[in-house]
């Protein structure tokens, strides 16, 4: 059978609209909830005032759990699991996003997958990146996912949607595993780990150009349906764009995860594609570099190639995508940021340009493929490469790092390099939370985790995060499970 696209019409965030509209999608599908029941919204980071924008609302999610008791009031379990990005206790996003008292209401389950025992299932479709990922239990043993992307457009992958939406399915230290130039490749490969069989896009309001920080955008539609490539190509038609252009649907689509034309996919809805393009006329998507993203600004960004080189010319996935997303963080953080901050220059991958800095401003280079040669200010500079090889980044051995030791690391390279100009930040990928503590450091802007309105429940919510987590290993249970042939419901 063809895969589904259903287009609803949904101004507002009424709960009780939205679970009509998404009973009726369920039903429309015809693929009723059973069994282990796990809900994965976008829940990257939240906070009503800085992130508004950025994740599944909860009244959203609220509409979808009263729409799944509706359907199917016989499940083992009903569940919302998440984990949130850049290093925050997931517990804090649930806080934040308001979700609690929703899971409550419809008796849900929360899984904090950061606090889970981590499952190895085998992964077994051509062309992919690896044999082999590490995903939370409740996503591997979960008998029926459904998927709550909130639409939003994304400088490093143009969109986040259904298959995007997956990098959420994986703990730190496996998540960052390809987080690089590859990155598309390794959105395909997590769609092995487990079958979307129902998935409804939050496009009431969108987000607009950034992954954590997006302005709002009212299309006023709910987009759902069986498929998570079906329904990301859909979404591109919505914006004008042509989804074989996106690196990570073509990239699923290659895979066999589902089908990219429009001819193979059946439409339905209350909306015409045509009336969903005029819904969704304005909302702006498109890839930025680093170069231009910061052009104009006291940041100057230099930018060269990836190893790999003969297949990418840019990382989009890795580190000069997270010093765009850190940026703007701070940003939110402290308005005046982009006045009060004092010039640097930041340099990426193999770039063989000149590096002219005022005296002083300091020149930092970022992450272990940055390799450069020449003269700084009259100095004679030699950056070699530290980039490993991802045939040697074994997911087995892959360590988490908790988000204080980021910090402590940070605020040790940052206090040996006071007094030098130039310094080097390995990592790959440099995270999203170390760049925030560079730009703050070299910049000397606000540190956006000492803001005493988000520091205070970040901290409380790191404290239980770190309390949960060490009773369960005086309780025994491991942290990582050994591997799993994926059973065929398993399979997309
Ligand atoms: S070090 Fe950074 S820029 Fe280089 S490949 Fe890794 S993620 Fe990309």
């Amino acid at each position: 059978m063809r895969p589904i696209v259903i287009l609803r019409r949904c101004a507002s965030y009424e709960p009780d609209r939205i679970r009509g509209i998404v009973r009726e999608g369920i039903q429309a599908v015809g693929d009723l909830p059973q069994g282990k029941v796990l809900v994965k919204p976008n829940g990257v980071i939240a906070h009503p005032e800085y992130f508004a924008h950025a994740y599944t609302r909860a009244e959203f999610l609220d509409g979808v759990l009263g729409a799944l008791r509706d359907v199917a009031p016989q499940m083992a379990e009903l569940a919302v699991g998440e984990r949130c990005g850049i290093g925050m206790p997931t517990r804090l996003t649930f806080n934040n996003a308001g979700w609690h008292p929703v899971l409550k209401k419809h008796q849900a389950k929360a899984y904090f997958f950061d606090e889970e025992p981590q499952v190895e299932v085998k992964l077994g479709r051509t062309p992919r990146l690896r044999d082999y990922f590490y995903t939370p239990e409740p996503v591997a043993r979960c008998d029926y996912l459904v998927n709550l992307p909130k639409f939003k457009t994304h400088p490093w992958t143009t969109l986040t949607l259904a298959l995007k939406n997956f990098i959420g399915i994986q703990q730190d230290e496996h998540r960052l595993i390809d987080h690089d130039h590859r990155l598309d490749e390794k959105i395909a490969d997590l769609q092995e780990i487990v079958r979307q069989r129902f998935i409804a896009v939050d496009g009431i309001v969108a987000g607009e150009g950034r992954m954590l920080t997006p302005a709002p955008f009212p299309p006023g539609l709910i987009i759902m349906g069986n498929n998570p490539v079906a329904v990301d190509a859909v979404c591109c038609h919505l914006l004008g764009l042509d989804p074989k252009e996106i690196g990570h649907i073509r990239a699923a689509h290659a895979k066999g995860i589902g089908p990219i034309e429009l001819s193979e996919i059946s439409l339905d809805g209350d909306v015409s594609l045509e009336e969903g393009k005029a819904a969704a006329k304005g909302l702006k998507a498109g890839l930025i570099r680093v170069e231009d993203f910061f052009r104009g600004t006291r940041i100057t960004a230099h930018a060269g190639p990836p190893p790999e080189e003969m297949h990418f010319d840019y990382c989009w996935g890795g580190c000069p995508g997270a010093i765009e997303e850190a940026i703007d963080i701070v940003r939110k953080m402290q308005p005046d940021a982009d006045e009060k901050m004092k010039r640097f220059t930041l340099v990426f991958g193999g770039y063989k340009g000149p590096i002219e800095p005022q005296d002083g401003q300091k020149v930092v280079f970022v992450g272990d493929c940055a390799r450069w040669e020449g003269k700084i200010c009259g100095r004679a500079v030699r950056i070699d490469s530290t980039y490993v090889d991802r045939k040697e980044k074994d997911p087995h051995r892959a360590k988490s790092e908790s988000i204080f030791r980021k910090m402590v690391r940070m605020f040790w390279i940052l206090s040996r390099g006071r007094n030098e100009q130039v310094l080097r930040l390995h990592g790959c990928p440099v995270s999203v939370s170390e760049m925030t503590h560079l730009i703050a450091g070299v910049g000397r802007t606000k540190n956006p985790y000492f803001v005493p309105k988000a520091a205070v429940p970040f901290l409380r919510a790191y404290v239980v995060f770190a309390v949960v987590r060490l009773f369960k290993r005086l309780l025994g249970m491991p942290d990582r499970k050994r591997a799993v042939e994926p059973p065929p419901r398993l399979t997309a």
